[in-house]
């Protein structure tokens, strides 16, 4: 009778995880997403403490009130800027508890069949190489270690040699799984496996490497759900590797890079060399002729990106969108699919700071529209603008589709000095004659903009 309850109590939870993940597809409904898959997990939880046979309650409980405590604090705390690192190390604890699992069970020696041990081994190779690469991810983006790719000669090698291990020692755990020896040599491999992959990648592209571990994390679980015949794992499991394995694909293809190339090229080490080299000058422009320019314009397109995130501009950026508006400027947000570091960095920013939903429009529906633009605004955006993708074929972004603001009648550009973008090469549209530089955090230059428009 009990285990009738809780395995309806697992369709439930498998319900909820999907009807929360639809609705976390669309921007209105996505607090709410987050809220029933994370009362689905409660639930899970809760019934899988009633299940027969469980014992050390009281430490059950004990790591359920400290994870649960640590997690509820940081999640509070934690700036929306630091949001990749978070995810980075929530994700990988998921993937850590998938690996133990997978060691506790195998060190038990109570799986029944060799295909089920292997279904354990699988998930457990991929649970560790998920956590332990997510904690390298995590000390990269946290500044605890270099950002930069760090690569040695050999690398892919030795990277081959730890893989080909800890794969030959799973394959002999299938006859001697309860061999102590060989699981934690087969985890010790693996977790160096998950560093040694990681190390190479620069930080920049740790938001896709997260993203990617995510996925892994998901099927790790979802693998364990198998080998301990638990329908809730295999469900939410499977939902998020598949959403995490979609999730990936599109930041690559955004990019335009493979994904061989975020994970194997040690792309970010040479930014400086792929600089290239452009003629002209940029031209400075005062805040008050920039925000004339603005205030009798018919239209202002807002393009955001890495720089708003860091300047925390949000909410200045929405008072100069209310300040236009008032002035009978018809104000839109061009969004490209990779500005800022993370996937939606910009809608959730922008969602924050109270801008509604309908004025943010994707690459595809807003691009025709910069031609009719008196002008379009760029905060702290650089590569996602840059003519380059179109113009250059040696550049590292040629091919990514970019946000035509070049194509308006005048440019404004906020940022703070020379810095260039993630992709490490100069940007043309700067130095273009339509083009004009507002120089300064963009917090502080957006709030000036506002006041000289009010003073119009
Ligand atoms: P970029 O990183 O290309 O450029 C950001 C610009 O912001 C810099 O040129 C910098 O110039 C300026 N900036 C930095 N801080 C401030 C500040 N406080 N005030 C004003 N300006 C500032 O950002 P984009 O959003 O254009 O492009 C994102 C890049 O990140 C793309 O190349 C994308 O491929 C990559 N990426 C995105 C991911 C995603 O999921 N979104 C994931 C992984 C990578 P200066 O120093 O002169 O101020």
């Amino acid at each position: 009778m009990v285990e009738h309850l809780i395995q309806a109590a697992y369709f439930v939870t498998a319900l909820l995880f999907i009807l929360g993940l639809k609705r976390m597809s669309r921007p209105h409904t996505a607090r709410s997403g987050i809220v029933w898959a994370g009362a689905a997990m409660g639930i899970a939880v809760l019934v899988t403490l009633l299940s027969p046979g469980l014992h050390n309650f009281g430490l059950m409980i004990a790591a359920i009130v400290v994870g649960g405590a640590l997690a509820w604090i940081s999640g509070r705390k934690v700036p929306m800027t630091a949001m990749p690192q978070m995810v980075a190390i929530y994700n990988g604890m998921g993937g850590g508890a998938a690996g133990a699992i997978a060691a506790v069970e195998l060190l038990r020696g109570q799986i029944e069949s060799t295909g089920l041990i292997a279904l354990a081994v699988i998930g457990g190779l991929i649970g560790a190489i998920a956590f332990s690469g997510s904690m390298v991810a995590f000390a990269k983006l946290q500044g605890l270690i270099s950002e930069r790719p760090m690569v040695f000669p050999l690398q892919q090698v030795v990277n081959f040699i730890v893989l080909g291990a800890s794969v030959v020692l799973g394959v002999m755990l299938l006859t001697t799984s309860d061999n102590v020896t060989f699981i934690a040599a087969f985890f010790v491999a693996t977790l160096l496996f998950g560093i040694l992959m990681t190390l190479p990648i620069g930080g920049a592209d740790m938001p896709v490497v997260i993203s990617l571990y995510n996925a892994l994390t998901g099927m790790a679980v979802a693998f364990e759900g198998f080998a301990l015949g638990n329908a809730a794992m295999i469900v939410a499991g499977t939902v998020v590797g598949a959403a995490g394995t979609l999730l990936t694909q599109l930041m690559a293809r955004a990019m335009n890079r493979p994904l061989s190339n975020v994970l194997f090229s040690g792309f970010g080490q040479e930014s400086a060399a792929a600089a290239g080299e452009v003629k002209g000058s940029m031209k400075a422009i005062e805040i008050d002729d920039a925000a004339i320019m603005m205030g009798y314009a018919n239209k202002v397109i807002i393009v955001p990106g890495y720089g708003m995130a860091m300047a925390q501009a949000q909410h200045k950026v929405y008072e100069l969108m209310k300040q236009l508006e008032e002035r009978g400027v018809t104000v839109k947000f061009a969004i490209h699919p990779v500005a800022g570091r993370m996937p939606g960095h910009m809608n959730v920013l922008l969602a924050e700071a109270g801008v509604p939903y309908e004025k943010l429009f994707d690459l595809e529906e807003i691009n025709a529209e910069f031609q009719t633009a008196g002008v379009s605004i760029v905060i702290g955006a650089n590569d996602v603008v840059n003519p380059a993708a179109k113009t250059s074929p040696g550049s590292p972004i040629f091919g990514m589709p970019i946000l035509d603001v070049e194509a308006s009648e005048n440019v404004l550009v906020i940022k703070r000095g020379k810095g260039k973008g993630f992709a490490g090469i100069e940007n043309e549209l700067f130095y273009r004659d339509n083009t004009r530089m507002v120089y300064g955090d963009a917090q502080g230059v957006v709030n000036d903009l506002v006041q000289a428009l009010k003073k119009l």
